[in-house]
């Protein structure tokens, strides 16, 4: 094992992984991953809904994804992994005119960052997914090249390539704690014994707040449980009236969404009651909340079988924006958290950035409300679309 490094990075998810790829891409790849897991991708990213949008409200999330989705759309080529990327595109359903107000705004500041988003009418929706009810829809917006991708091929994709070029996976190791001499950062402790590095790099997905307080700092990132379900079509056989496409289908004002999932249909929706945990047992009696809603959009799913659900962690900041970038109070100490349910996709602009920043390069841009510095003000302004 490696007692020393340029860099050690805390996380072996898909934020983790961008990070070390972005490095090993810069020639930095005395690079330490560290992951505490047996296999790499198994928090957040491995129990996630694979989902990919342009459609954000905050101009920096935007442009998040508009440098992630150009990368996404490339990955094999220049990754050398295969993603199951399906643009399919991502349907918004609006069943109030405060919404229709509020993404009367946002699509105008998509389009305006070069965006192809459509309004449609209820109807117009309804002929987007085969099966799906709009009743009380009043409007729906559409990104054809938003879709659906899988998380564990982006990990392991940028996992490995960033192994081929020298950095070190740690798997099966716990960091412990967060080295400090002369007021910053000299490595960290680990289950199997210290690592000297002078860049530390918190990708610990829902335990950032504890890598954090490790090293003295306050990551605001509360845990949230969320669920997922898997429907499959009803025993008794004969056509099962679903999407064939994988058009992601949400319903803005209840937080359902649903996409085509193999055979089946992956669903889930937001519990306004849960709070923060890290628990991780499926809540069955939820399933009888979800469900009146799912049968209501998408009735094939009140006679579906449900064969799969799992839980898995939200990491949600106060803004529901990342935190991206130095820790002002701690040299050496840098933060990639925060992702507030959209980290998957944000996830290769995300590691480019923090690489360009770990280098001292010009980032290309306004990282501001990203700075974990922002909560000291109170700032507001952060993202609106959290699913
Ligand atoms: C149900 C659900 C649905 C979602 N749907 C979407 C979606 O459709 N689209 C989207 O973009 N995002 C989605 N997300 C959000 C997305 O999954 C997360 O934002 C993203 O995976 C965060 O990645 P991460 O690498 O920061 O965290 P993680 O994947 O959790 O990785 C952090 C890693 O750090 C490790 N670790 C923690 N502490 C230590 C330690 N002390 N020592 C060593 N290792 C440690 C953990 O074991 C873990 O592997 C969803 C999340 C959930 C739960």
């Amino acid at each position: 094992m490696k007692r020393t490094a340029d860099v050690v990075i805390v996380g072996g998810g898909c934020m983790g992984a961008s990070v070390a790829f972005h490095l090993a891409r810069r020639g930095v790849t005395n690079v330490v991953l560290v992951e505490r897991e047996q296999l790499l991708g198994t928090g957040s990213t491995g129990r996630n809904a694979g989902g990919v949008r342009h459609q954000f409200s905050h101009e920096a999330n935007i442009r998040l994804s508009i440098e992630s989705i150009a990368m996404l759309e490339r990955f094999k080529e220049e990754v050398g992994a295969d993603i199951d990327f399906h643009q399919d595109g991502y349907l918004f359903l609006l069943s109030t005119q405060a919404s229709v107000e509020v993404f009367t705004a946002n699509v105008a500041r998509q389009r305006g960052l070069g965006i192809a988003v459509d309004w449609l009418d209820a109807d117009a929706a309804a002929a987007l997914a085969p099966g799906l009810v709009t009743e009380h829809v009043i409007g729906a917006t559409f990104c054809q090249r938003d879709g659906i991708a899988d998380p564990n091929g982006v990990t392991m994709g940028f996992a490995r390539s960033a192994q081929a070029a020298g950095v070190s996976i740690l798997r099966e190791t716990e960091v412990t704690g967060v080295r400090i001499v002369g007021g910053r950062v000299a490595g960290v402790d680990t289950t199997n014994g210290a690592i000297d590095a002078p860049v530390v790099v918190n990708a610990a997905g829902p335990h950032a707040r504890a890598i954090g307080h490790m090293a003295g700092i306050d990551v605001p990132v509360e845990a949230y449980r969320r669920h997922i379900f898997i429907a499959q079509p009803p025993a008794s056989g004969g056509r099962w009236n679903v999407p064939d496409s994988r058009v992601m289908v949400i319903d803005f004002e209840s937080t359902f969404y649903f996409h085509r999932e193999g055979a089946g249909v992956l669903f889930g929706m937001g519990d306004p009651h849960e709070t923060p945990s890290f628990d991780l047992t499926v809540q069955w009696d939820f399933l009888e909340q979800v469900s009146p809603v799912a049968a209501r959009r998408l009735p094939a799913l009140a006679d579906a079988l449900i064969a799969h659900a799992w839980a898995g962690l939200y990491e949600v900041t106060p803004d529901a924006n990342p935190i991206i970038g130095a820790a002002r109070d701690l040299p050496g100490f840098f933060l990639i958290n925060g992702f507030s349910g959209h980290g998957f996709q944000h996830s290769p602009a995300a590691g480019r950035i923090l690489a360009d920043v770990i280098t001292s390069r010009d980032p290309g841009m306004d990282l501001s409300p990203f700075a974990l510095e922002r909560f000291e003000d109170r700032k507001t302004g952060g993202e609106h679309y959290v699913v």
